[in-house]
């Protein structure tokens, strides 16, 4: 059995590995033209930790990871208004979570990416012919690929998504902000934030700012719009909305980069009416994105293809697999939707009332019980799809070598 992977992010990079390892030929192809190194810190945790587990990644993830103990949330002249323990949310999910940057993720997925997956970057999609037994796809570069499964891995805005399921409008769920983040190099900045996580404190947009490795700064940025479409030029639109922040806010956004090195989008939902047609199916972002409110898209995204392996490996035919990993999955994720809507009042400060309160609240979960109970209703019902998938153990539906 043959699958064409589009998309080497961390749902289509785990399910080239996952696929691989039962046997299918897989091809996957990249839109970029080399592993994409722009990214932003996440919170590591739930079913893709478990699957990453299984997936014996756990070691080389905790190599990677950073030890972010506590976030500061900070005013315009550097004053320390509430703070955030890491520790003790980490403690709430069992210490089962790494801090640890998306590009950092990909690379220990494509680390452990067997050598037989056929990697083709600066491509993607152009046309693609689903049939009910196999998929041609036609490629940008004009040259055309058989196999009997499509999956499209390739984020919010897929193109396999469009190409299959219809235009974009009908399946994003725009929530209200818009997000950006890039990296630069400062020894001094790098300094004045040491190990910790410093947040603005500040109303219908934040600056995130932290540390990492190399004396490197990143900087991630959130504000409030009713206005979905995206500004020509990223940089001028951060140093519009943010520059009046105070604090090191300014002297970060000079450091800004060229918009080819920021990373800028909605906020954003993305809901299928079906995961799967024909020989065609979609994982991760591509069809349940969460938006980073939910702060599970990551684990989402692997853990999901995960299951889209599991579930082809036990099915009696690919359809069935198709089948049973959409019943399967997306409750669990439509949960997580829901979770990250009703947070969506809270997750950005509108009022300066709103701003007291969450300084409140900021403090109250200081307490023993209290943030424990604040990180269960932020992540949502507890997943536990990948421990009793393995517990199902191993039998083989279909072949996939013929
Ligand atoms: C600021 C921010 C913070 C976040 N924080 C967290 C967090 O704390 N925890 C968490 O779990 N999640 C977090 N997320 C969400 C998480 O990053 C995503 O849910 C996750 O990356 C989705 O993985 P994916 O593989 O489905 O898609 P993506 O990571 O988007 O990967 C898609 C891949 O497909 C490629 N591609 C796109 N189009 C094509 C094409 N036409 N042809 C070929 N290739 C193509 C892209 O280049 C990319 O490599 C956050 C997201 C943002 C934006």
């Amino acid at each position: 059995m043959k699958a064409i992977i589009c998309g080497a992010g961390i749902a289509g990079l785990t399910l080239a590995r996952e696929l691989c390892e039962r046997g299918w030929e897989v091809v996957l192809l990249e839109r970029s033209p080399a592993p994409r190194t722009q990214g932003y810190m996440i919170d590591f945790f739930g079913p893709g930790y478990d699957a990453a587990e299984t997936m014996g990644l756990l070691p080389r993830l905790h190599e990677l990871a950073y030890r972010v103990p506590e976030a500061c949330f900070v005013d315009r002249n550097g004053r320390t208004r509430a703070r955030v323990d890491f520790e003790r949310f980490t403690e709430a999910l069992s210490s089962r979570m790494v801090n640890i940057l998306r590009p950092d993720l990909e690379r220990a997925l494509r680390e452990n990416l067997p050598a037989e997956v056929d990697q083709r970057f600066s491509t993607g999609p152009a046309h693609i012919a689903n049939r009910s037994d196999g998929v041609r796809v036609t490629l940008t570069d004009g040259r055309e690929l058989d196999a009997d499964l499509l999956v499209g891995a390739d984020g919010v805005h897929s193109t396999v998504r469009t190409l299959v399921f219809g235009e974009e409008r009908n399946h994003l769920r725009y929530l209200g902000f818009h997000t950006a983040a890039f990296t630069f190099h400062d020894p001094e900045i790098h300094a004045r934030l040491g190990d910790r996580y410093f947040l603005t404190d500040s109303v219908d947009r934040q600056i995130g700012l932290y540390g990492l490795r190399d004396e490197k700064v990143a900087v991630f940025a959130v504000h409030r719009t009713n206005e979905p479409t995206l500004p020509a030029d990223p940089r001028a639109a951060l140093l519009d909305h943010y520059s009046s922040l105070g604090w090191l806010v300014p002297d970060v956004l000079r450091r800004c980069p060229a918009a080819e090195d920021v990373y800028y989008d909605q906020v954003a939902q993305i809901e299928t009416h079906r995961w799967h047609s024909g020989r065609v199916v979609l994982v991760g972002d591509a069809c349940y994105a969460v938006s980073l409110l939910a702060g599970q898209g990551a684990s989402l995204g692997l853990a999901g293809a995960y299951v889209l392996a599991d579930r082809l490996r036990r099915a009696a035919s690919v359809e069935d697999g198709l089948e049973e990993y959409e019943q399967l999955w997306r409750p669990v994720v439509e949960e997580k939707q829901r979770t990250a809507r009703s947070g969506v009042r809270w997750f950005l400060p509108h009022t300066s009332t709103q701003l007291t309160l969450r300084r409140i609240a900021l403090g109250l979960a200081r307490l023993p019980g209290v943030g424990r109970f604040i990180a269960k209703s932020q992540t949502g019902k507890p997943v536990t799809t990948i421990t009793e998938l393995n517990r199902q153990g191993g039998t083989t539906g279909f072949s996939a070598r013929r």
